[in-house]
């Protein structure tokens, strides 16, 4: 089957930053896609890739099976949703979602018509004679998703695009956008720094770093089975055990995850299981976070490990300063990969 987008060893350089640096993916039709990565990591150079307003240096990109590295935007069945919206402000709403049947000359009822279509799908309907200037935030994001959407594209590209709203709108944004990608049946490329909304969308991620691909992969996968200590720690943020440290813990020096919520935490001399991989340490802190805490506990070796604990587990018993002993089954530590993918 033809991919909807393939990178074939991608390459974009400015100056001596290697912004993307050899990525291959290739992402399937009707796909819900996940670029997940901390700032400067190369995310939206990518999409720029795909859109046509970036060439890459080296390398392919195809749409469809289509080498499209030589073609201009206007001939690539993609569109972009920013973070900023970028509405035209002295536009109506319904100008703004028009504006893409306009710009190819469809007829000014059957532009009417089309565009009160994708504001319903988006829930603006009453909306539509307001300025972007009388609407909430999330209500902006929702036209310009519609004037993204109006032409139809094969494509969607999403930019960051719910980063300037608050929490609440956000996750009720994230089920909507979820749900209009299931209806419309339409590629969507979504490019985020939080990983829970990458989790909690996506097919799959890509997790980048430093405009490389480290790992691509589902979301459970990416959680139980990071492939290298970056990921390991940028998806959940898992204890990461390497060198001298996890030859002393795990009798070999391959370095290893092991989950917060997976380490047991106890006091000196209360009862353990047997088979356990154990270590002493002394607690820093504890985080309340309601159904859970998440306390920082010193090693005896130095490093920080984080252990969590619900609150039904009395730890009303661990002060800050107090020693502690942490265990877990070596079945819960994930091997990692010493490096990053090449
Ligand atoms: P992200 O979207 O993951 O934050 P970007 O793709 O925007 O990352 O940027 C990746 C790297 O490339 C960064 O170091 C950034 O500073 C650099 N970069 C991006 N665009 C340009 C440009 N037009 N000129 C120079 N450097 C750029
Ligand atoms: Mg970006």
């Amino acid at each position: 089957m033809t991919s909807a987008i393939e990178f074939k060893d991608v390459s974009r350089v400015y100056g001596d930053v290697r912004a993307v640096n050899g990525v291959s993916l290739r992402i399937a039709t009707g796909e819900f896609f996940a670029m997940l990565g901390p700032s400067g990591s190369g995310k939206t150079t990518c999409l720029r890739l795909i859109a046509g307003f970036e060439a890459p240096d080296s390398g392919a990109v195809l749409l469809d099976g289509q080498d499209v590295t030589s073609r201009p935007p206007y001939e690539r069945d993609v569109n972009t949703v920013f973070q900023d919206y970028a509405l035209f402000p002295h536009m109506s709403v319904l100008e703004n979602v028009a504006y893409g049947l306009r710009v190819r000359k469809v007829a000014g009822a059957e532009q009417t018509r089309r565009a009160m279509e994708m504001l319903e799908l988006v829930k603006l309907g009453a909306l539509a004679q307001r300025r972007p200037s009388q609407l909430s935030g999330g209500q902006r994001q929702r036209v310009s998703l519609a004037r993204a959407l109006i032409n139809k594209p094969r494509v969607l590209l999403l930019d960051e695009p719910l980063g300037a709203l608050d929490l609440k709108l956000r996750e009720e944004m994230q089920i909507e956008l979820k749900n209009l990608q299931r209806q419309l049946g339409i590629t969507f490329i979504f490019v985020t720094h939080d990983q829970g909304e990458a989790l909690s969308m996506a097919d799959r991620v890509a997790v980048f770093n430093q405009g490389r691909i480290e790992q691509l992969d589902t979301p459970r996968m990416l959680y139980t089975r990071p492939a290298t200590s970056f990921v390991a720690r940028f998806v959940g943020s898992a204890n990461v055990a390497e060198g001298e440290l996890a030859r002393r813990l795990m009798g070999s020096a391959e370095p290893f995850a092991i989950r917060a919520e997976n380490i047991r935490i106890a006091l000196p001399g209360e009862s353990q299981d047997d088979n356990v991989i154990r270590c002493n340490g002394k607690l820093l802190d504890v985080q309340y976070h309601g159904a859970m805490s998440r306390c920082q506990v010193q090693l005896d070796t130095g490093e920080i490990f984080a252990a969590a604990v619900s609150e039904h587990s009395g730890n009303g018993r661990f002060a800050p300063g107090c020693a502690v002993v942490l265990s877990w089954t070596a079945s819960d530590a994930v091997q990692l990969r010493s490096e990053p993918a090449a």
